[in-house]
């Protein structure tokens, strides 16, 4: 793991420090998996909705390279111009390419995750190009120079009065002003000028149809629709994951992605993109960037059927203790986790341990991805191609060898139970991870099994 990234387990560390902040986050995002518990108990189909885009995507999966030729063939007879990206430098050396065709240095962005995954703002602004994000909560996190920590909420980790402050700072409200409404309207003022001013826009998909060659953008705020309507050249980026066979499994996700995000029926803006309007140009960049890797992972592949509803996230208890950022990857949470380690094993090695395994990422992901057991199957393989730390894996070691010899296992218990109570300070320390944050518990006077041998021979 480079030096520069903190482990998940060190930044959560300085994210617990301050215990109301984490309670209040931790309720936040609960919150949200409650209005996603309620919603989706609305519809007696929600199981088969499950099932059948489980399917889908897995039909999907088998026919990638069918499916996307005749996504591009489709589409260029729409008169869109598809260009094809084999990783994250390329994407953005694409996107680049165009605004300097068109002498562009301005852009404004809806929500893509794909252009986080690619840092595509950071290679643009080098490369002289301003780029301001217009969904709210993306222009709240670009103002405090920080990465979203929230796929579908990106800044769900501050509160009204840091958004008050930050605004008082970049956009000119009154000091101390926290009321949403106020604060919006500020905002609402602020981008409508960038939106009219801009010549390209560039926005994420969330579904590319196959038979159509169209693709679909689910925003809340229309900031979507504003910067593509308004602006000379739209380009819409997506990871090849994003194809579906056919206009009517529409349906089927459109209704799971907006009651697994917020809990709503329907996203507010569901806006179908089909062909460039006259004079207008329509670009459509689409993105491998390790994805084929993934493919070919049998354990990992059903990874790719994620349609970014965020749910896994907000169940998650580690990462509503622990905060997006902690995951330092653009996509956070459990499925971020499963995706990071196929980008890079080094760097993301920690990921796939912050996790309880509890499997409540797998019960609320709307296409029924495995997460926790492929989180489960990650530790393995990384275990295996030796990216675990050693003392983790001496740990290991030493818990399988005690564990497969019974007898060990009673006296390691004993001593444990001895030590514990005879020399508390060997366990209450801060070498004890466990201890950093609560007391070891007491040592019972017995174990379960001398109990219940004792109380069997009763
Ligand atoms: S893995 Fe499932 S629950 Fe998590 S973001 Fe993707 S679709 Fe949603």
């Amino acid at each position: 793991m480079s030096k520069t990234v903190m482990e998940h387990a060190d930044a959560s560390e300085v994210f617990n420090r301050d215990e109301p902040y984490v309670n209040w986050h931790d309720e936040t995002l609960w919150f949200v998996r409650q209005k996603r518990d309620k919603s989706s108990k609305q519809l007696p189909e929600w199981e088969q909705l499950r099932e059948a885009a489980s399917g889908i995507k897995h039909y999907v999966l088998s026919h990638l390279d069918e499916l996307l030729i005749s996504f591009e063939q489709k589409a260029k007879e729409n008169g869109v111009q598809v260009h094809w990206a084999a990783n994250a430098a390329e994407h953005n050396e694409i996107v680049l390419g165009l605004l300097k065709k068109h002498k562009i240095d301005k852009m404004v962005k809806s929500k893509s995750m794909l252009t986080e995954e690619c840092h595509m703002n950071e290679f643009l602004q080098k490369n002289g190009i301003e780029v301001i994000d217009t969904d709210l909560g993306e222009r709240i996190v670009q103002l405090r120079n920080e990465p979203p920590s929230h796929i579908v909420l990106p800044a769900i980790h501050l509160k009204k009065k840091d958004i008050g402050d930050l605004f008082h700072e970049h956009l000119g409200t009154e000091a101390g002003a926290t009321d949403p409404q106020y604060l919006t309207e500020a905002a609402r003022q602020h981008l409508r000028d960038k939106f009219l001013t801009r010549r390209a826009a560039l926005t994420g998909v969330n579904f590319a149809v196959a038979e159509t060659g169209s693709f679909v953008v689910s925003t809340n705020e229309g900031n979507a629709d504003m910067g593509a309507h308004l602006a000379d050249i739209h380009i819409a980026c997506m990871g090849f994951e994003k194809i579906i066979p056919k206009q009517e499994h529409l349906g089927v996700f459109l209704r799971l992605l907006a009651r697994s995000a917020t809990g709503q029926p329907i996203t507010t803006y569901s806006s179908h993109f089909k062909k460039p309007r006259e004079g207008q140009e329509m670009h459509i960049v689409i993105v491998d960037n390790g994805r084929s890797t993934q493919l070919g992972r049998k354990d990992f592949r059903n990874s790719l059927k994620c349609i970014r509803c965020g749910a896994c996230m907000n169940t998650c208890p580690v990462y509503r203790r622990s905060g997006g950022h902690s995951y330092h990857n653009a996509v956070a949470g459990p499925i971020g986790s499963i995706l990071a380690p196929n980008l890079d094993m080094t760097k993301n090695a920690d990921l796939p341990f912050a996790s309880t395994l509890c499997g409540s990422c797998s019960n609320v992901c709307p296409v029924k991805i495995d997460i926790h057991d492929q989180l489960y199957k990650w530790r393995q393989v990384l275990a295996k191609e030796g990216h675990v730390p050693k003392s983790k894996e001496i740990g290991i070691r030493a818990m399988s060898t005690v564990l497969a010899a019974p007898r060990f296992y009673q006296w390691s218990g004993r001593l444990g139970r001895t030590v514990m109570r005879a020399m508390p300070f060997m366990v209450n320390n801060t070498l004890n991870p466990w201890y950093k944050q609560r007391d070891m518990p007491e040592p019972p006077e017995e174990s379960f099994r001398d109990w219940y041998v004792r109380n069997r021979k009763n």
